[in-house]
């Protein structure tokens, strides 16, 4: 039984996907309860998100946050700090949107799934970083796993419900779709000059800026073989990349026997988040609705693995396994940070994160503290190697 009223934790609540998020609460009223929400800095937003939904728990980033918006809410509301904060909000509901950007998501896909509960999950890096951690979170009685990355809930849905989607005999190998980002065709010359402004201006879809830097250099995509293998149990050998520019057909199962199914939509995060959200229903709404009368046109490519190389990182990553992919998801951040700040070139943005690869020790990352020192160390190597 579907209860009426689901109790939703929406953490990254300001973001790209937590905005889209509030607009699918908005149209589902009699469905979901918003109960807790979280963001980094954008305090006054937040605040007028608690008063318009009536939420009762808040998380910020650090005690001055707090005394901040704690100006902006009435007393009434809690508001929680810190990463022990996001996993207690992440325990307070039925389902739990993470939404946060980075590696600063691991609590919310620990606690909800230690929690026993529904987690909705756009946030890629917590997943990658700690495969073998979220794996044991995830044999809690009750967690259940839905991925919002488009990719990853394109496979999802054509591997057709939670039951029986883990390391399935009849799934020969995953496709997954890449649009190619704003620099596709682009020779390795030529990249020498793409700014930073080039690579905000993504072809087909709107969102965060480190995810948009990420698809310009295919390191989302890398980052995504990594998603994919850790949430579907295959290995990523049985996982290919195919640029698809219209962001249409949004991933591919092939089956033993040839058959190929794949789920097809207007590029528009709101239609997974929504599915994930109202699993096992499909909520009635037309976004993605695709008008064939107009003419769509659906064409494929393979990816240009010398000009983009953070593919092959992110295959020889999972190939290490352990922390290595931690380590490539770390020095990645610190990579699109220094990008952001301008304090990097476009095209030194893989060259540091194979810099830091190379100084990858072997780590079978058992404990929850082992991941965190990875991350440091990581981060640490990539910060070393950035310009003064
Ligand atoms: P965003 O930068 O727009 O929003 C991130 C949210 O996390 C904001 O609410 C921000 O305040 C919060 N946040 C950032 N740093 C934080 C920190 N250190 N501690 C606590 N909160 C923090 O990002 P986004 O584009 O919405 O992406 C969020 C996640 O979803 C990412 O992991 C991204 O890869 C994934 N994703 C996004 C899209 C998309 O369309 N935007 C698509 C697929 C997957
Ligand atoms: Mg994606």
């Amino acid at each position: 039984m579907v209860p009426s009223h689901r109790r939703v934790a929406l953490l990254g609540a300001t973001g790209s996907i937590g905005r889209q998020s509030l607009e699918v609460l908005r149209r589902e009223p009699d469905r979901f309860d918003l109960v807790a929400i979280s963001g980094g800095e954008q305090l006054a937003e937040l605040a007028a998100i608690q008063r318009e939904f009536g939420v009762s728990w808040v998380g910020v980033k650090s005690p001055a946050h707090r005394e901040r918006l704690a100006l902006l809410v009435d007393e009434s509301v809690e508001i929680l700090v810190g990463d022990e904060g996001l996993r207690q909000l992440a325990q307070s509901a039925d389902v739990v949107v993470n939404a946060v950007m980075g590696f600063a998501g691991l609590p919310v896909t620990i606690g909800a799934l230690e929690a026993g509960v529904r987690l909705a999950l756009a946030n890629k890096e917590s997943l990658i970083a700690g495969a073998p951690l979220v794996e044991r979170a995830r044999a809690t009685p009750g967690a259940e796993l839905v991925p919002v990355d488009s990719e990853h809930c394109a496979i999802y849905q054509c591997l057709v419900g939670a039951s029986a989607q883990r390391g399935r005999p009849d799934v020969r190998r995953l496709l997954l779709t890449a649009s190619g980002g704003p620099f596709r065709g682009m020779s390795s010359a030529q990249l020498q000059h793409v700014t930073r402004e080039d690579a905000l201006r993504h072809p087909t879809w709107s969102m965060g800026d480190k995810i948009t830097v990420d698809s310009s250099t295919l390191m989302n995509k890398g980052l995504e073989v990594l998603e994919a293998s850790a949430l579907f149990g295959v290995e990523v050998a049985r996982i290919d990349v195919v640029v698809h520019p219209q962001s249409v057909v949004h991933s591919m199962v092939e089956f033993v026997d040839g058959s190929i199914l794949a789920q097809l939509s207007n590029p528009d995060m709101r239609l997974p988040i929504a599915y994930s959200l109202g699993l096992p229903e499909r909520l009635d709404h037309r976004w993605g609705a695709l008008d064939f009368s107009s003419g769509v046109e659906l064409t494929f490519e393979a990816p240009d693995r010398s000009s983009f190389r953070a593919l092959d990182l992110a295959y020889e990553a999972a190939r290490l396994g352990g922390a290595a992919p931690a380590w490539l998801s770390a020095a990645n951040e610190v990579a699109v940070d220094a990008f952001l700040a301008r304090r990097i070139q476009w095209c030194d943005l893989v060259p540091l994160v194979a810099t830091v690869m190379e100084h990858y020790e072997s780590d079978e990352l058992a404990t929850l503290g082992a991941l965190y020192e990875n991350d440091a160390t990581a981060r640490r190597l990539a910060t070393g190697n950035l310009p003064h």
